[in-house]
C-alpha cells in the first residue's frame, strides 16, 4: 500500500526529509487550507504568496513524476483545517502510513500525534532537515545554563558551519560587529530597487481566488512581485548580494520615509517557506566577503541573523512550548488599537509602518521591534492579540519564528527568556534612526504637554509602572538613573498624560 506524505505551505523544499526515499506509489498531499478555528487575519499578499508557491512546487514535483494530490482552496474550504484534510485521506483506507516533516507549529504537531492515536495507521514524523541545528543540540546547549544568550549559541553555530571562521578563530578578529551597524541614512542616497518578478498565470489565478475568498482580510495583493519558485528566489538572493549587501550592515537599523526596503534582502519569507536553503544562502553571502565585495560588518550581521538568531528562536520555541505561548509576565491586556489595521493615527512612525505593512506584508526588523512592538509593549497591549497581528500581517511569519520574536523579544512577556531587558525607547531613538519625526505632529523629546510624543510619555510611564520588576535589572540602570532625575510632580504629569493616551486607544 502507498504512504501519504504531507507537504505544508512552509515546507516547499525539494530536499526536505519527507521527500527522501519516496516510493513510486506514494502520494504527496498538499492542501491550501485556512484553519477555521484560528482568529488570525492573514495578509492577502501572504496567502497569495504561499498558495502560488505551493502550486509552483506541486508542478515541479509532477514534472519529476511524483504523485501529488493537490487540494486547492475552493475544494479545501469544506474542511475545518489541515488535520481534517489528512483525516479524510486516511478514511479512504488506501494508505498504510502517513509521513510528515515536523511542522513549524506546536498545535499541528500535537494534532497529528493525536490523529495517530485514534487510528491504526503508521505515523512517521521526520526531523526538519532544513535547519542547521537539531532541537536536541539546542536542548543540550540550554541544559544547565541560567541564561540562554543568543550570542553564545551563535558562536556554536559559527564553529559548526565554519562560516566566517579561520582555523578556530572568527574572521576579522571578533564574533560580532553589531556596533558598526547602526548608522542613520540620509534622504537622497541612491538605493537599487529589489529584484521583482512578474506574476505568471498560476499566480494570477491565485489572485482571483484570494480576492474572492479573503476579501475582508488585511492588506493589499498589489503590487505583487515576490519570487514564487526556488529559481526565482536564487535570483533575488544574487541581486541582494550584488547591489545591497555591501551597505546592509551599516544601515540595517535605519528607517526612511518612502524607502520600504533600503538595503535589506527581503528573503525571510523565502527562507521560512523553504524556497531558499538557509545554509546555502549564508555560504553565498560569505563568498561575497572573500571576493572583497562586501565588508565584514555586513556579512557577519547577515549571517548572524540566519545561523544565530533564526536557529536560536526556533530552539526557544520548541524548548518552551506549549507553556511559552501563555506567558504574559507584565499582564498586558489592553485591546489592540484599530490603527494597527488601518494606520490611522497621528503618530507618523506608526502610521508609516502600518501602511507599508498593508502594502508589502513586510517591514524590517527595527520597524517591527522599535515601532509597532515598542508601542505595544509600552502601552500594555494584550500579548495574544499582538502575536496574532504579527503572525497575520507579515509574509514571513510562521508561529515558530513569530512567537518568540513577538512575545519574547518585542513584548518581554516571557520574563526575560529571550531578551535580558525590554526593548523599549522614547521617540528620541526613533528620531535618531529615521526621519519619521521630521513631519510628525508630536515632538520626540517632549514627555508631557500637547505635543508630547506618545512613545516618550509611555516610556517614562512604563518605567514607573514596572519599577518593581526592572529597577534592579543591571541593563536598566541608566534608564532608572534618568527617571530619578525627573521631579515627582512631573512624574505625576507623565502618569496623567499616559492615562489619557490609554483612554484614547
Ligand atoms: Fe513617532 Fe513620536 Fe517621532 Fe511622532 S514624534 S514620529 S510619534 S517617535
Amino acid at each position: 500500500m502507498p504512504g501519504l506524505r504531507l507537504i505544508l505551505g512552509d515546507q516547499l523544499s525539494h530536499n526536505i526529509s519527507v521527500l527522501k526515499d519516496l516510493k513510486a506509489d506514494d502520494v504527496v498531499l498538499m492542501a491550501e487550507v485556512n484553519e477555521k478555528d484560528q482568529s488570525v487575519n492573514h495578509h492577502k499578499k501572504k496567502i497569495a504568496f504561499i498558495y502560488s508557491s505551493m502550486r509552483h512546487f506541486a508542478g515541479e514535483l509532477n514534472t519529476k513524476g511524483v504523485n501529488v494530490r493537490y487540494i486547492k482552496h475552493d475544494e479545501s474550504k469544506h474542511y475545518s483545517g489541515i488535520v481534517d484534510v489528512i483525516r479524510s485521506c486516511l478514511d479512504e483506507k488506501f494508505f498504510n502510513e502517513i509521513v510528515v516533516t515536523e511542522p513549524g507549529e506546536y498545535w499541528l504537531l500535537d494534532a497529528i500525534k493525536k490523529l495517530k492515536k485514534s487510528s491504526d495507521i503508521r505515523l512517521q514524523i521526520l526531523p526538519d532537515n532544513r535547519f542547521i541545528s537539531t532541537q536536541q543540540e539546542f536542548n543540550d546547549w540550554a541544559k544547565n545554563r541560567s541564561k540562554l544568550v543568543m550570542e553564545y549559541w551563535y558562536r556554536e553555530m559559527r564553529k559548526k558551519t565554519g562560516l566566517l571562521m579561520e582555523d578556530s578563530k572568527p574572521v576579522g578578529g571578533q564574533w560580532n560587529f553589531d556596533r558598526e551597524n547602526r548608522k542613520r541614512l540620509k534622504p537622497g542616497q541612491m538605493i537599487k530597487p529589489l529584484r521583482k518578478f512578474r506574476p505568471d498565470d498560476i499566480t494570477l489565478a491565485v489572485f482571483q481566488n484570494v480576492e474572492s475568498n479573503y476579501s475582508q482580510n488585511f492588506g493589499e495583493i498589489q503590487p505583487f512581485w515576490y519570487a514564487v519558485t526556488a529559481t526565482q528566489t536564487h535570483k533575488a538572493l544574487a541581486h541582494f548580494i550584488k547591489y545591497h549587501l555591501c551597505a546592509f550592515g551599516d544601515y540595517q537599523d535605519a528607517m526612511l520615509t518612502g524607502e520600504a526596503f533600503l538595503f535589506h534582502s527581503v528573503i525571510s519569507q523565502y527562507l521560512n517557506c523553504g524556497l531558499l536553503d538557509p545554509l546555502e544562502t549564508c555560504f553565498e553571502v560569505e563568498k561575497a566577503y572573500y571576493r572583497g565585495e562586501a565588508p565584514i560588518n555586513a556579512v557577519e550581521g547577515f549571517i548572524r541573523q540566519i545561523i544565530g538568531w533564526r536557529e536560536y528562536i526556533r530552539g526557544i520555541y520548541w524548548l518552551y512550548m506549549p507553556e511559552y505561548k501563555e506567558r504574559n509576565v507584565l499582564r498586558a491586556s489592553r485591546s489592540l488599537p484599530g490603527f494597527y489595521w488601518d494606520g490611522n493615527t497621528e503618530m507618523n512612525c506608526m502610521s508609516r509602518v502600518v501602511k507599508l505593512t498593508q502594502k508589502y506584508a513586510y517591514s524590517h526588523h527595527i520597524q517591527r521591534l522599535m515601532i509597532t512592538g515598542n508601542f505595544a509593549n509600552l502601552a500594555g497591549i494584550d500579548v495574544q492579540q499582538v502575536c496574532d497581528w504579527y503572525l497575520g500581517v507579515y509574509a514571513d511569519a510562521f508561529e515558530w519564528v513569530e512567537l518568540p520574536n513577538t512575545l519574547g523579544m518585542a513584548l518581554y512577556a516571557d520574563g526575560g527568556t529571550v531578551g535580558s531587558k525590554p526593548y523599549i525607547s522614547t521617540g528620541n531613538y526613533i528620531k535618531r534612526m529615521s526621519n519619521y519625526c521630521d513631519t510628525c505632529v508630536y515632538k520626540p523629546n517632549e514627555r508631557v504637554g500637547e505635543k508630547a510624543c506618545p512613545f516618550t510619555t509611555l516610556y517614562w510611564d512604563y518605567l514607573i509602572r514596572h519599577e518593581v520588576r526592572f529597577r534592579k535589572n543591571q541593563r536598566m540602570t541608566i534608564a532608572y538613573r534618568n527617571l530619578d532625575r525627573i521631579s515627582i510632580s512631573e512624574k505625576k504629569q507623565i502618569q496623567g498624560q499616559a492615562e489619557k493616551i490609554f483612554n484614547s486607544l
